[in-house]
């Protein structure tokens, strides 16, 4: 049996049971959704203040050049490249995954014209699926999306991108990247990742596995806020080919020769658009602060210590639900899901006990288990209102019967 008292002392014993202090969370809350929405890094605020006081207050349009506001996109890049296995000058903040995912599908399909499927499979994310559609469609290619055992099988002549979500956002299930990008390239396919539910809580070696084309998310595990800038990822190989289709001033060669012809920049930043948010991209920026004390290898450790508690306490305490994602820790993400046909009122009752997790269609609870800030305690003390919820009956409440327009 595994009791409140171990969870304290691996909390105690835990090197990065430091780290918990840089995040504002209330009092009284086990946050379980940071793969949902990252909490307040306590560096956010003063940051976001001095960028709207005394670079944009004070410096005013020099800002663009003394507060280095026009390369933040192009360095905060290169403070998420280090977390993703790519190098400097790889990947750039911008847009969102939607948008990202579009300009590089659509990049793509045009590094592959000969051929006119873009392979998915059926659970990735909807985003992906609706944009992989539209991008396809514009290209006179369709997508083919199947189920996840027959994605080796598809990946013929024809596929000209297979596009997958590294880890699933309903099952925490985690592709092999390595093995997917190298069956890509064995049918002459490129690979776009998207790792949205990846990035800062599990390592990804994109150069290692020769990936082509990824994007991410800033507000997830990197913490970045409500609505924050996005990442994508274009290997090196590819900067001078890539004609991507969003193509604004940010991403011309000469901006402000304010050339009628567009010219593509040289590198990864002919991947840019328009201005950047410059108050949200400091939010991220300063969040990504934290990424520097800590290696990805001692992240991953911890999240799969953390997702192993869990499990095992589910296993021990919670017989009523089924564990969703993958038993072994290699192929799964940071997150821990359990299935119960109650699921969205459960996940309310406990909403209501101070323990934020989230619901997934069908019937999925979902907890995020973001090792930069959740503790072993936290974790025995999410399962232990979770029985209390079940064994009570406090589901049933109509209060929690209720469905918001944000589950
Ligand atoms: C969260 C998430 C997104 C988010 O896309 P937005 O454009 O930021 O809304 C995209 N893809 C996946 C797999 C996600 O988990």
């Amino acid at each position: 049996m595994i009791t409140r008292e171990d969870c304290v002392a691996r909390d105690a014993a835990d090197p990065l049971g430091r780290l918990r202090a840089r995040f504002h969370l209330p009092p009284g809350v086990v946050y379980l959704d940071g793969n949902s929405l990252g909490p307040l890094p306590v560096s956010v605020p003063e940051r976001v203040r001095a960028v709207v006081h005394e670079e944009w207050g004070t410096g005013l349009v020099r800002s663009w050049n003394d507060a280095g506001w026009w390369d933040a996109p192009r360095r905060a890049g290169d403070r998420i490249a280090r977390l993703v296995g790519a190098h400097p000058g790889e990947v750039v903040v911008c847009d969102s995954t939607s948008v990202n995912l579009y300009k590089l599908l659509t990049a793509a399909l045009r590094l592959r014209s000969d051929r006119k499927i873009v392979l998915t499979e059926t659970g990735n994310f909807p985003t992906d699926l609706y944009i992989a559609g539209s991008a396809a469609a514009q290209h006179g290619a369709e997508v083919r999306a199947v189920d996840t055992g027959e994605l080796h099988g598809a990946l013929d002549g024809s596929v000209a991108v297979l596009l997958l979500t590294h880890v699933n956002y309903r099952t925490g299930e985690m592709h092999d990247l390595p093995e997917l990008s190298a069956s890509a390239h064995r049918a002459g396919a490129l690979v776009l990742w998207d790792l949205a539910h990846s990035t800062g809580a599990v390592p990804v070696d994109l150069n290692g596995a020769g990936a082509d084309l990824a994007v991410g998310c800033g507000y997830k595990y990197l913490n970045g806020g409500p609505g924050a800038p996005a990442f994508l990822f274009v290997a090196s190989r590819w900067h001078d080919a890539l004609d991507q289709p969003l193509t604004g001033w940010h991403g011309h060669a000469h901006p402000f020769a304010m050339a009628p012809r567009y010219e593509p920049a040289p590198g990864i930043s002919r991947t840019l658009t328009g201005t950047p948010p410059i108050l949200s991209l400091a939010a991220l920026d300063a969040a990504l602060d934290v990424f520097d004390e800590v290696t990805m290898a001692d992240l991953r450790a911890k999240s799969v210590a953390l997702c192993e508690l869990l499990v095992a306490l589910a296993d021990e305490r919670v017989p009523d639900v089924r564990v969703v994602s993958p038993r072994a820790a290699e192929r799964r993400g940071s997150q821990v899901c359990l299935a119960h046909p109650e699921a969205h009122a459960i996940i309310q009752a406990l909403v209501a006990r101070g323990v934020i997790g989230d619901y997934r269609e069908p019937e999925i609870l979902r907890f995020g288990l973001a090792p930069l800030f959740v503790g072993f305690a936290d974790v025995w003390d999410a399962v232990d209102h979770l029985v209390a919820v079940l064994a009570t009956g406090e589901w049933s409440r109509p209060e929690f019967r209720r469905r918001s327009t944000v589950t």
